[in-house]
């Protein structure tokens, strides 16, 4: 095990340095449009006991692998939440086809995402620590549409957000964004999970459900499978990008944890 060289508020300097200026977080075809907005970040412990939760069918599966299953000595995961620039969001709040913004969001964007983890590992790295990024190393895998690292609960664990009714996560600054994570040796302080059940910042509102081209979700949630037909569907348009996100815009979770008055008033 490694004592701390780095803490987390050094990561997160450096982070925020790295998305607000990189040119990967730039799209020069959508007029110098930028992906994303400063990241939030916070660590899950190896220990925590929810890793064994992950493991059982009706969560994930025994396909997901532990933190330790993936770095011998793993003490710590820092999970990033990278939040859409406005300029995404707004593009994607019409109705039906998703918006050119979004597809590139999802789609440079997740490459974007790599890069971040890549940064992570490689400056945890230099203090001295071990690291390794699950969603870009050669052993990740989905088998049944079963990933083996979940990023969503992933933050979850690290307290940056719930899961929605749309199956997103929400997080202080909204469920439209994406998410990457690191696993490290170094023993970096659990931020605190300031939230006890799996849905406590969705306020079933509803909004989402009317959102939806296909009407992938209802009141109990969200059909993965008719969501999945659907987005490739846009590839149609948009190969080699896709997506939708309908139900992550326009909504009153799109960018911060929606209050209680507002969704009562929905
Ligand atoms: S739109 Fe409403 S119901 Fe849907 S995920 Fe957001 S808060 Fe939950
Ligand atoms: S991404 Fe689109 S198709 Fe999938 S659940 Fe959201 S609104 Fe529906």
């Amino acid at each position: 095990m490694n004592s701390p060289k780095i803490t987390l508020q050094t990561i997160k300097q450096q982070l925020d340095d790295f998305v607000l200026n990189s040119p990967k977080n730039i799209v020069p075809d959508l007029g110098m449009m930028r992906l994303f907005d400063r990241p939030l970040l916070a660590v899950a412990s190896a220990d925590d006991a929810y890793w064994e939760e992950l493991k059982r069918p009706e969560v994930i599966g025994p396909c997901h692998l532990s933190p330790t299953e993936w770095l011998s000595g793993a003490r710590s995961i820092v999970s990033c939440f990278l939040p859409f620039t406005e300029s995404i969001r707004s593009a994607n709040r019409s109705e039906g086809e998703p918006a050119t913004e979004w597809v590139y969001g999802r789609y440079e964007g997740g490459f974007f995402v790599g890069d971040v983890c890549r940064f992570l590992v490689d400056l945890i790295q230099r203090t001295g620590g071990h690291a390794l990024a699950p969603s870009v190393n050669e052993r990740f895998a989905i088998v049944n549409l079963r990933s083996n690292w979940s990023e969503r609960h992933t933050a979850f664990i690290a307290g940056l957000g719930t899961f929605s009714l749309s199956r997103s996560l929400i997080t202080t600054v909204g469920s439209a964004g994406r998410i990457g994570s690191v696993i490290t040796d170094m023993e970096l302080e659990p931020t605190p999970r300031p939230y006890t059940a799996l849905e406590e910042y969705c306020r079933k509102c509803g909004a989402c459900i009317k959102r939806c081209p296909p009407m992938a979700i209802d009141k109990s949630g969200k059909d993965n499978n008719v969501c999945r037909i659907y987005c490739d569907g846009t590839k149609v348009r948009y190969a080699p990008r896709y997506g939708c996100g309908k139900c992550q815009t326009a909504v009153p979770c799109e960018a911060r944890r929606p209050p209680v008055a507002q969704v009562a008033s929905t």
